[in-house]
């Protein structure tokens, strides 16, 4: 799996993951909510209850109280009717609260006897006797009047504490909810950061592998170039950008000296004969693109052989150095000279006819017939000369192989003159040693 699909997929997973749980906190958030609603509603429904028990308990009274003062049968009614009524609320109040809820106990407990009170203070009333009657209102006044003050504290503590928890659940909602609005925040200012960071990873890689793939292209291309780091910071990224360049740097010089080692002859340092033939296919290929003349020359060292027999084959070296370089420095920019094999060295001169080749080489043949040259191991001068044969493009030709072959021939006509001298091929009889040249 490429990289960039890598980066992609772990980033997307993170944003699923992200988006994953913000969804379940959303939901649990919500289920909360509806939790705590729901019990705040029992307690509210149990508060409502209370304050209707305690109003219904405040009609009986009345009621009762009324009845005892007026003796209207009306009253009596009206009592039995509370008392059912309170019998439905407190079942109601039975079925809102837990059974073993003390106060509900103890309200039941107080209510069975304040029911028993009544019915007792109904009997009392209802006698004949006048005795009886002051009894009922007795039990009225001390009995059942505690009775309902009892029943209406019980109320109160019921509703307080209801109302305690209502409050208490409030505050849970509301700082559960706090909560729960942080995390969601955090976890979406999360989110936005991956995927932000994860964006930034993912351009950042890319550009790093833009730029390595441009400079691996130049290097295929042979072009050892330096790439460019995006900024000045120390970031992995820039230390690969960096690690590349100074391999690209390392290759560049290597491989400027395996050429060197590839394309140069050892002992004189000029191109080599393997070099030679690719630079000339290269000379041909300009030639027949532009159309610029060129003459190409073989040069042979005259007698060289009794050189290496006098003085023996190192100093034979010495010399071919010396030849090399009075040649190479007696060159313009535009002409190259190679090794062609033992002490023969062909040389190119761009742009020259048969005339302007003449006169160049006649100079290099004289340099270095004026060239004395050290031999060290013996302590001594020695001069050398050369004969050159010269071929020109396209006056002589315009393929490779005939052209070295006519500049060959006009060389082997120069040694069989007399040596030390240069002559043009076809012209070669025309030509003497030390002769100027002759159309
Ligand atoms: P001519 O004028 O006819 O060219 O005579 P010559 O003696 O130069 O020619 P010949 O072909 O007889 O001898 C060439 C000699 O050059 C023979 C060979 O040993 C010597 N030679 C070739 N390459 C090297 C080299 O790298 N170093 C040394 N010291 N001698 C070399
Ligand atoms: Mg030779
Ligand atoms: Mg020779």
């Amino acid at each position: 799996m490429k990289l960039k699909t890598k980066i992609i997929a772990g980033t997307s997973f993170l944003f699923l993951m992200l988006v994953i749980l913000s969804a379940v906190l959303i939901h649990n958030q919500w289920k909360v909510q509806v939790k705590l609603k729901a019990i705040i509603s029992v307690n509210y429904a149990r508060i409502q209850s209370a304050r209707n028990l305690q109003e219904e308990i405040l009609q009986l009274s009345r009621a009762e109280r009324n009845y005892l003062l007026f003796e209207e049968p009306a009253y009596l009614n009206r009592i039995h009717e509370r008392l059912k009524a309170i019998d439905k609320t407190i079942a109601q109040l039975g079925t809102i609260v837990s059974p073993h809820d003390e106060l509900v106990k103890e309200l039941i407990v107080v209510m069975a006897n304040y029911k028993k009170s009544i019915q007792q203070m109904v009997r009392l009333n209802n006698n004949f006797w006048f005795w009886n009657r002051n009894k009922a209102k007795d039990l009225a006044k001390n009995v059942l009047r505690k009775q309902a003050d009892k029943m209406d504290a019980i109320l109160d503590k019921i509703i307080k504490h209801n109302q305690i928890s209502v409050d208490r659940s409030e505050e849970e909602i509301l700082s559960l909810l706090n909560w729960n609005r942080l995390v969601t925040y955090i976890l979406c200012g999360l989110m936005i950061f991956f995927s932000v960071v994860g964006l930034l990873i993912l351009w950042k890689t890319n550009r790093t592998f833009q730029i390595l793939n441009d400079g691996i292209r130049a290097i295929k291309g042979k072009q050892f170039g330096h790439l460019s780091v995006d900024s000045a910071k120390k970031s992995e990224f820039n230390s690969v950008i960096h690690s590349f360049n100074s391999m690209s740097a390392w290759l560049k010089g290597h491989i400027h000296d395996l050429n060197q080692l590839a394309n140069k002859d050892g002992l004189t340092g000029l191109y080599n004969h393997r070099f030679l033939q690719e630079k000339l296919d290269e000379e041909f290929r300009r030639f027949t693109r532009s159309n610029d003349l060129f003459s190409l020359v073989m040069v042979d060292i005259d007698l060289f052989k009794t050189i290496n027999d006098t003085y023996g084959h190192k100093s034979g070296d010495v010399v071919l150095k010396h030849v090399a370089e009075v040649m190479k420095g007696n060159l313009r920019e535009s002409d190259w000279v190679a090794r062609y094999g033992g002490e023969e060295f062909l040389i190119f001169l761009y742009g020259a006819d048969k005339r302007a080749a003449f006169q160049v080489i006649e100079k290099v043949r004289l340099a270095v017939e004026r060239c004395s040259m050290l031999l060290p191991q013996h302590d001594r001068m020695v001069h050398v000369n050369i004969s050159c044969g010269i071929s020109s493009c396209p006056f002589d030709g315009s393929a490779k192989d005939e052209l070295i072959q006519k500049a060959d021939s006009a060389l082997y006509r120069a040694k069989a003159n007399g040596r030390n001298q240069t002559v043009l091929y076809e012209m070669g009889q025309n030509n003497t040693k030390g002769s100027t040249f002759d159309c």
